[in-house]
C-alpha cells in the first residue's frame, strides 16, 4: 500500500481534476445502483398476477415513508398496486423500463465525465516525469554516463514511464473509483440482508489473499524485463551508430546473433509474465464466483421454508447488487498486478531521479565576470574511479596567463584530454584544486565558469539542425550577420553559401551531410561566434587530411589571436609556436618550455619531434 502512495505523490498538481473525478465517480455509483435497484419493483409487477395480493396491499392504505428498507420497499409495493390497478401490468413494466434506461445513460455519463478528468491527470503525470528525467540528464556530470548505457537511460525515459503511466491509471481508477462503488453497493446490500453481507465480507479477503500471492513474484520478472529491454535499446542505437563499421567488418551475424540472444530471453521473460498476469483474471473469477454460489445456497435457505426470512424478489436483486462487487474487485486484483508491475519501472526511472549530481553550483557562489590574470592547476590528482590503482593525473602544477597560448602534447592515454576536462568541470580533481585569478573554480557557479569558455574537440559534436543554428547554438538573439561573420573567421563561409539553402540547410544527425574538416570549421565557428575570454582545443585537426587541416589550422589560428588558449596537439608543427609546450607522460609533466628550448634539452620532445620529422 505504501507503494501506491508512493506513486500517487506524482498526482499532487492535478487535486482539482482529482476532486472532480471523485465526484462524478460518486454520482456514477449512485445512478448504477438505482438501475439496479429498479429491478425490484420490476420482480414485483411480473410476479403480481395473484390480484388477491394486490387486494391486500390496497386495502391496508398508503404507508408512512421512513427511511428504512421495509418502508421503502411497502411504499413501491403499493405505489405499483395502484398504478397497476389504474392501468395495467404491461403499462407499468414500460415506465419501469424506461426508468432504468434513464438511470443507466446518467450512470455512464458520470462515469466519461470521470474518466474525461482522470486523462489530464495520467497524462500530466507522465509528462511531468519525463521532463524531470530529461531535466535530470542534463545537470547530470558526465561521470554518469560512462558507467551507464546510453540505450537503458532512453528507455528508462520511454517504456518505464509508459509503465507507470499504465500502472498510475489503473491505482488511480482503484483509488478514487472502486473503493466508492464498492461501499455503496455494500451499504445497500447490509440494509438488505446483513446475515448475508457479513458472510460476504468474511468470505472476500480469503479469495483475495490467494490473488496476492502471485503478484510477489511479478515485480521482479519486471525489473529484469526492464534491464533487458535497456540492453536492446543500446545494441540498436550502436549498431545505428555504427551501420558503417558493421558492414565493413561483416560484422552482421555476430551483431544479429547477440540482439537476438537478448531479445529471445525478453521474449521468454515476457511470456512468464503474462502467463502470471493471466492468472488473475481466471483465479479472481473462480473465486469470486465461488463466494457467490455460498451466498446463493445461504440465502436460498432464508427465502424457502415456511417463515421466509426475505422475498425472492428482495434476494434476486440484491443477488444482482453482490454481481455488481465482482467487478470493482477484478479491477482491484488487475490494480494490484499492474502496480506491483509498475514498481519496478518507478525504482528504475527513480534511479536516475535520484542520481547524486557530484558536479554541482556552489552554496554561495563568487562572481567572477572577467578573467583577468591567469589559470592555475594547484597539486591536481585525479582518478576516475576512486578504486583506481595509480593516479590518471598525478599532482600537476601549471599556470597559463592570460593571453597565452598553451600546448599540451604527450603519448596517447597520457591524460592530456583528462587534465583539460577538469577546467570547464566535466570532472573535478580527486586533490588539489584549479584557480581562476585565485578564485578556486568550484567557487564560482557552472554557468559563468562555462561562459568563460569555448571548446572544440576531435569530434565535431553537431546537431540534426540548420547550420545557423548550429552555429548560433545556446545562444540568443543572434542576427545572422554576426553568424557569417563567424563563419568567415573560421573558413566555413565559402561552402556554407554553396549550400543550396546557405546558412538554412539542415546538417543530417550529428552534421552527417558536411565532410569531416566542414564539420570542425562549423564547430570553430561555433566558439567564434560565442567569443570566450578561454579557448580549449582537444586535437581540433587531428582527424582531418592535409588540405581540410590548413583550413582549420588557419581558422584556429584566427579563433586564438587574443585570447588564452589549452591546446592539446598531435601533429607537433601545429604548436611550434605556443609560448609553452608542457610534455606528458602517465599523467605527470615531464618537461615544460618553447619548442627551441625543448629540442635543445633532447629529452622526450626531442624525441616525439624526430619521430614525427621523418613522417
Ligand atoms: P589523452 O587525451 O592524453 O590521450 P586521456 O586523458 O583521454 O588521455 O586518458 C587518460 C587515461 O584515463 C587513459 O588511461 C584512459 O584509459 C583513462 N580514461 C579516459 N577516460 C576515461 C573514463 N571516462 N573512464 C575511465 N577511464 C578513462
Ligand atoms: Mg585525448
Amino acid at each position: 500500500m505504501k507503494n501506491i502512495f508512493g506513486i500517487l505523490q506524482y498526482v499532487k498538481g492535478y487535486w482539482r481534476f482529482a476532486i472532480l473525478n471523485i465526484l462524478f465517480n460518486l454520482l456514477s455509483a449512485v445512478f448504477g445502483l438505482f438501475s439496479i435497484a429498479m429491478l425490484f419493483p420490476f420482480l414485483q409487477v411480473l410476479f403480481s398476477d395473484d390480484s388477491k395480493k394486490l387486494q391486500d396491499i390496497l386495502l391496508k392504505g398508503k404507508p408512512q415513508f421512513h427511511l428504512s428498507p421495509a418502508s421503502i420497499m411497502e411504499n413501491i409495493n403499493y405505489f405499483l398496486a395502484s398504478d397497476i390497478q389504474a392501468h395495467d401490468s404491461l403499462h407499468v413494466l414500460i415506465g419501469i423500463c424506461l426508468f432504468i434506461i434513464v438511470t443507466i445513460f446518467l450512470k455512464n455519463l458520470f462515469r466519461y465525465l470521470g474518466m474525461f478528468f482522470i486523462a489530464p491527470i495520467r497524462n500530466g503525470v507522465v509528462k511531468d516525469m519525463r521532463n524531470n528525467i530529461f531535466k535530470k540528464i542534463l545537470v547530470l556530470p558526465l561521470s554518469y554516463y560512462s558507467d551507464e548505457r546510453k540505450g537503458d537511460i532512453m528507455s528508462r525515459m520511454t517504456a518505464d514511464v509508459r509503465e507507470i503511466e499504465w500502472s498510475v491509471l489503473s491505482s488511480l481508477e482503484m483509488v478514487f473509483r472502486e473503493p466508492v462503488t464498492i461501499f455503496i453497493y455494500l451499504l445497500s446490500m447490509f440494509l438488505m440482508s446483513w446475515q448475508l453481507t457479513t458472510l460476504a465480507l468474511v468470505l472476500l479477503p480469503i479469495a483475495g489473499l490467494v490473488i496476492g500471492r502471485i503478484g510477489k513474484s511479478l515485480k521482479k520478472t519486471s525489473t529484469e524485463e526492464k534491464e533487458k529491454t535497456g540492453i536492446l535499446m543500446s545494441i540498436m542505437d550502436e549498431t545505428l551508430g555504427g551501420l558503417r563499421i558493421v558492414k565493413a567488418f561483416n560484422a552482421e551475424k555476430n551483431v544479429k546473433q547477440k540482439f537476438e540472444k537478448i531479445n529471445n530471453d525478453y521474449t521468454n521473460l515476457m511470456v512468464k509474465a503474462y502467463r502470471r498476469v493471466d492468472l488473475s483474471s481466471p483465479l479472481s473469477e473462480f473465486m469470486g464466483i465461488t463466494v457467490f454460489v455460498i451466498i446463493l445456497y445461504v440465502g436460498g435457505k432464508m427465502v424457502l421454508g415456511n417463515h421466509p426470512a426475505m422475498s425472492g424478489a428482495v434476494f434476486i436483486t440484491y443477488l444482482a447488487l453482490f454481481s455488481q462487487l465482482i467487478a470493482p474487485a477484478k479491477s482491484f486484483t488487475t490494480a494490484y498486478y499492474n502496480i506491483q508491475k509498475g514498481l519496478a519501472s518507478t525504482e528504475r526511472v527513480n534511479k536516475i531521479l535520484n542520481a547524486e549530481v557530484a558536479i554541482q553550483d556552489p552554496k554561495s557562489p563568487k562572481t567572477l565576470i572577467n578573467f583577468e590574470k591567469q589559470i592555475e592547476y594547484k597539486n591536481v590528482s585525479f582518478a576516475y574511479r576512486e578504486a583506481e590503482i595509480g593516479w590518471v593525473l598525478n599532482n600537476i602544477n601549471l599556470k597559463v596567463e592570460k593571453g597565452k597560448t598553451i600546448a599540451l602534447v604527450g603519448q596517447s592515454g597520457s591524460g592530456k584530454t583528462t587534465m583539460a576536462d577538469m577546467l570547464p568541470r566535466f570532472y573535478d580533481p580527486s586533490q588539489g584544486e584549479i584557480l581562476i585569478d585565485g578564485i578556486g573554480i568550484k567557487d564560482i557557479t557552472l554557468a559563468d565558469l562555462r561562459s568563460l569558455m569555448g571548446i572544440v574537440t576531435q569530434e565535431s559534436i553537431l546537431f540534426n539542425d540548420t547550420l545557423f543554428n548550429n552555429i548560433a547554438f545556446g545562444m540568443e538573439n543572434v542576427t545572422e550577420a554576426q553568424v557569417i561573420e563567424a563563419a568567415k573567421i573560421a573558413n566555413a563561409h565559402e561552402f556554407i553559401s554553396q549550400m543550396p539553402q546557405g546558412y538554412q540547410t539542415n546538417i543530417g544527425d550529428r552534421g552527417n551531410k558536411l565532410s569531416g574538416g566542414q564539420r570542425q570549421r562549423v564547430s570553430i565557428a561555433r566558439a567564434v561566434l560565442k567569443n570566450p575570454p578561454i579557448l580549449i582545443l582537444d586535437e581540433a585537426t587531428s582527424a582531418l587530411d592535409t588540405e581540410s587541416e590548413r583550413l582549420v589550422q588557419d581558422a584556429l589560428n584566427k579563433l586564438m589571436k587574443n585570447r588564452t588558449s589549452l591546446v592539446i596537439a598531435h601533429r607537433l608543427s601545429t604548436i611550434q609556436h605556443a609560448d609553452e609546450i608542457i610534455v606528458m607522460q602517465k599523467g605527470e609533466i615531464i618537461e615544460q618550455g618553447t619548442h627551441t628550448v625543448l629540442l635543445a634539452k633532447n629529452g622526450a620532445y626531442r624525441k616525439l619531434h624526430d619521430l614525427q620529422s621523418f613522417v
